[in-house]
C-alpha cells in the first residue's frame, strides 16, 4: 500500500486511528498544533490529552461504557492498552494516571515506524488524499472556517445543550400521559408530566438553590436564548419556565377533573422510544443534583437517567445530515471524521470512532467495502446516533444503552444490562468472523 494516511489533531480519536492504521502497515502522517500551539483546554506536550477528569467511567461489562471498552479491546485498541497499563484504583470506574496514560501512546506515536509526526496547524481540509480530521471539541478557528464552508454553516454547531434522557420504562405511567399540544384526538407524541401548584413551587424552590457545574475559563457565561438553561430561566423569576418548557396551556389530559400547573414533555429520542428526551430542559447542574431536583416531577421519581443534561462549548458537526454511515463528510469518500467533531461525546467515544474509522480505511485501502459494525453493539450504536435522519436538533450523545435497539423480551433492570452485554458481545464476534 502506497497511501499515506494525513491524520489531522493527535488527540484520543487522532492517536488510536493511526495506531491502528500503522500496527496494519499504513504510513500515516499525525499532524497537531502542539506542542507549538495549545487550545484553551490543552496544557500538556504530550498527544492524546485527557483534558479534564482523569476517568474513563464504568469498567464494568454490563455498563454501556464498560461494554464499549471491550469491543474496543476486541479490535485491537492501543487507547484501551494503555489505560489498562496506567491505570489507578478507582472502584468500578477505569481512571488512569493521565501523564502516564498520554506518555504511552505519545511513545506509541513516536516510536512507530509508520507514523510520522508533524506539529502543525491545518488551516484548510485538505483537497487530496485519504484523510481523518479528528481535531476536536476545540478545533482551531480557521479549520473550522474551512470545515463550515464544506458542510454550510448550518452544519456546525459551537455548543452543545443536552437534555436528560431517561429510560421510558422507568418513568411513573399512572402520572403521565401522552398527547400533543391542543390535540386531544390521536395518542400524541409527547408523554406529559403534569405538576400541581404545590408540586411545581417545591421543584422551583429546590431548583434555584441547586449546585451547578462551574463554567471553564474560556466557555462564556453567555447562552442562546433559544437554549437557556433551565435554572437560568429559573432565576429570571418564578414564572420563567411557566411560560418556557413547563407551558401546561393545551395539554391537559382528556378527561381528568384538574387542570395542571405546570407540564414537563419528554420526546422520544429513539425511533423505538425506549428513551425519552425531556423537552427544553439542558442545564448546568451537577449530575447528582440533576438526579434530586429532577426526581421532584412525580412522573420523574424512580426515573433511570440515560444521560444528564450539559452545556459546554464544544465543535461538531450536524452528523446525520453532514455524514454518511462510514463517518465521512457526504460527498467526500476520502474526508473522515473522528471524535467529538463527529458528534458523539466523551474520552472512550472519542478513542472508539477513531478506531472505528481506521478500521474503515484501512478497508478502503484494500479495496475492500467499507462496514459498520451490528447496531446492537456499543459502537454500532454510536453510529445509529450518528445518521438518524429522525432527529431534528442533533445533539452529541455519550454510548448509552437508549441507543441500542430494544430487547424482545420484558427484564428486570439488572437483567436487561446483562442481555444487552451478552447479545453485543455475541454479535460482534460474529461480525469478525465473518469479515475474516
Ligand atoms: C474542557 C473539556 C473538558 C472535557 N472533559 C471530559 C471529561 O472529563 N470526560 C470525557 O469523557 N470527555 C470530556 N470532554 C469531551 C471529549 O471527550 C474530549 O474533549 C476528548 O478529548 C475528545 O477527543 P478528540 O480526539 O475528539 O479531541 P482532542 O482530544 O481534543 O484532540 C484534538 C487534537 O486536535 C488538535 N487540533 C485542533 N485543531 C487543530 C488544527 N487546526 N490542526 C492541527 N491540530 C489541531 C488539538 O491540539 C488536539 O490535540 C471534555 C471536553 C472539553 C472541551
Amino acid at each position: 500500500m502506497k497511501n499515506v494516511v494525513k491524520i489531522i489533531g493527535a488527540g484520543l480519536a487522532g492517536c488510536e486511528a493511526a495506531l491502528f492504521l500503522a500496527d496494519h502497515g499504513v504510513k500515516t502522517i499525525l499532524y497537531d498544533t502542539k506542542p507549538d500551539h495549545f487550545s484553551p483546554a490543552h496544557k500538556s506536550p504530550n498527544l492524546a490529552e485527557l483534558v479534564c477528569s482523569n476517568s474513563l467511567r464504568s469498567a464494568e461489562p454490563t455498563s454501556a461504557v464498560g461494554l464499549l471498552k471491550q469491543e474496543m479491546l476486541m479490535l485491537g485498541s492501543k487507547f484501551m492498552d494503555c489505560a489498562l497499563k496506567t491505570k489507578v484504583p478507582a472502584g468500578k470506574a477505569l481512571a488512569v494516571n493521565r501523564d502516564a496514560f498520554s506518555l504511552c501512546l505519545t511513545k506509541a506515536i513516536q516510536s512507530h515506524p509508520n507514523i510520522e509526526f508533524k506539529t502543525e496547524e491545518w488551516k484548510k481540509i485538505p483537497d487530496k488524499g485519504i484523510v481523518i480530521l479528528a481535531t476536536g471539541p476545540l478545533t482551531t478557528p480557521a479549520l473550522l472556517d474551512s470545515l463550515s464552508s464544506v458542510t454550510t454553516s448550518e452544519g456546525l454547531h459551537f455548543y452543545d445543550a443536552i437534555s436528560p434522557v431517561i429510560e421510558t420504562d422507568t418513568i411513573d405511567s399512572a402520572n403521565s400521559y401522552w398527547k400533543d399540544r391542543w390535540d386531544d384526538q390521536s395518542k400524541g407524541d409527547y408523554l406529559n408530566c403534569p405538576l400541581t401548584k404545590e408540586e411545581y413551587d417545591l421543584f422551583y424552590d429546590e431548583l434555584i438553590k441547586a449546585e451547578q457545574v462551574p463554567l471553564h475559563d474560556f466557555e462564556e457565561p453567555r447562552f442562546f436564548e433559544g437554549c437557556l438553561p433551565i435554572e437560568v430561566m429559573a432565576a429570571r423569576g418564578y414564572k420563567t419556565l411557566l411560560f418556557g418548557p413547563m407551558k401546561p396551556v393545551g395539554l391537559w389530559q382528556p378527561g381528568a377533573d384538574q387542570k395542571p400547573y405546570a407540564v414537563v414533555q419528554l420526546r422520544k429520542e429513539n425511533s423505538e422510544g425506549s428513551a425519552l428526551n425531556i423537552v427544553g430542559f439542558q442545564t448546568k447542574l451537577s449530575y447528582p443534583e440533576q438526579k434530586r431536583v429532577l426526581s421532584l416531577i412525580p412522573a420523574l421519581k424512580n426515573a433511570n437517567f440515560l444521560r444528564f443534561g450539559s452545556i459546554h462549548r464544544n465543535t461538531f458537526v450536524d452528523a446525520p445530515r453532514v455524514l454518511d454511515c462510514f463517518i465521512r463528510l457526504k460527498g467526500r469518500a476520502h474526508l473522515f471524521l473522528a471524535g467529538q467533531i463527529s458528534g458523539i461525546e466523551g474520552y472512550v467515544e472519542s478513542a472508539a470512532t477513531g478506531l472505528l474509522v481506521g478500521f474503515n480505511v484501512l478497508r478502503l485501502l484494500q479495496k475492500k467495502n467499507l462496514v459498520i459494525p451490528p447496531p446492537t453493539t456499543a459502537m454500532g450504536s454510536l453510529i445509529t446516533h450518528l445518521t438518524n435522519l429522525e432527529t431534528k436538533d442533533f445533539q452529541p450523545s455519550n454510548v448509552n444503552f437508549g441507543l441500542f435497539p430494544k430487547l424482545v423480551e420484558r427484564h428486570t433492570k439488572k437483567e436487561r444490562k446483562q442481555k444487552y452485554a451478552e447479545r453485543a458481545m455475541t454479535d460482534l464476534k460474529r461480525w469478525l468472523e465473518l469479515l475474516k
